[in-house]
């Protein structure tokens, strides 16, 4: 499904970044990992040769160094020529009620998950015009869409990557870049592990499907996304969340 398809994958060390990527290997991509965890991204990519044996690569970083980024894709361009798929998907959660939140979390916060997603697709996107094709898949969250207590930092970031998806479809669609944004719901990674057992279960008895979510259920839909099969899909953010927002 992605024969000869080069991918960025943000944030691809862990949970629904590395499942993508093992998923898109399987479908025959190249993928370029990223992460600031240099063992890890050595490991994972020491498993997608045994996958594929394209030319992956890593860069390891932190996407809210502008610098970093425009190397990387500088970089990307110099060893691949091209940039076919972008998943923008690093990010972080810290919980922290009104009264509660400190500015320190306001910037980091909004600069992983807001301003790296709108620098990546600025790169992403001046690579794709030169093929007149590509498509990006930014990730969101239910909490952007229907909020949460403790967590407005978090979802003003998550709004704001639809936001950004919506924008960048109509921009980017004469140049035929399709963009759109996957919203999961409550997805077993790193992430939710520090959530208290109270809030965990809460939070699982709100699924109609009555389990939470695996990385690699995101990760379909993110393939749906990169591949032709959504060839005329772009502007659209779909849940993959188990029935927790119908
Ligand atoms: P993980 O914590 O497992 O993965 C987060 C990934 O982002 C890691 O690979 C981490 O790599 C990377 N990352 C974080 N900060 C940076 C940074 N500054 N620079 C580079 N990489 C970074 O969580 P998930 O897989 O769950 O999260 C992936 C995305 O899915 C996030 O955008 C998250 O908001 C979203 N999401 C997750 C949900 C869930 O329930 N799990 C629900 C809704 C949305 P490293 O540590 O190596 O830097």
């Amino acid at each position: 499904m992605l024969n000869n398809k080069v991918c960025f994958i943000t944030g691809s060390s862990s949970g629904i970044g590395w499942a993508a990527a093992k998923l898109f290997a399987e479908n025959g991509a190249t993928i370029i990992l990223n992460g600031r965890n240099a063992e890890k991204l050595e490991a994972n990519i020491n498993t997608l040769k045994t996958i594929n044996p394209n030319n992956h690569s890593m860069f390891v970083g932190d996407v809210t160094n502008n610098t970093f980024l425009k190397e990387t894709y500088q970089t990307i361009f110099k060893n691949y020529k091209r940039l076919d798929v972008l998943v923008n998907n690093a990010g972080i959660l810290n919980d922290a009620l009104i009264g509660m939140i400190p500015e320190d979390m306001v910037d980091l916060t909004i600069a992983t998950n807001q301003k790296a997603v709108i620098f990546n697709l600025q790169y992403a996107a001046k690579l794709m015009q030169r093929n007149k094709a590509g498509s990006i898949i930014n990730i969101s969250s239910i909490i952007g869409r229907n909020g949460n207590i403790g967590q407005l930092v978090y979802s003003s970031t998550k709004s704001a990557v639809i936001g950004i998806t919506y924008s960048a479809a109509k921009e980017l669609a004469k140049s035929n870049i399709r963009v759109n944004a996957v919203a999961p719901g409550f997805i077993n990674t790193d992430m939710i592990k520090k959530l208290p057992q109270e809030k965990f279960e809460q939070l699982k008895n709100s699924i109609g499907m009555g389990r939470i979510g695996e990385a690699e259920d995101v990760a379909k839909t993110i393939l749906f996304l990169a591949s032709d099969l959504s060839s005329y899909v772009t502007g659209q953010i779909i849940g993959v969340d188990g029935g927790m927002l119908i």
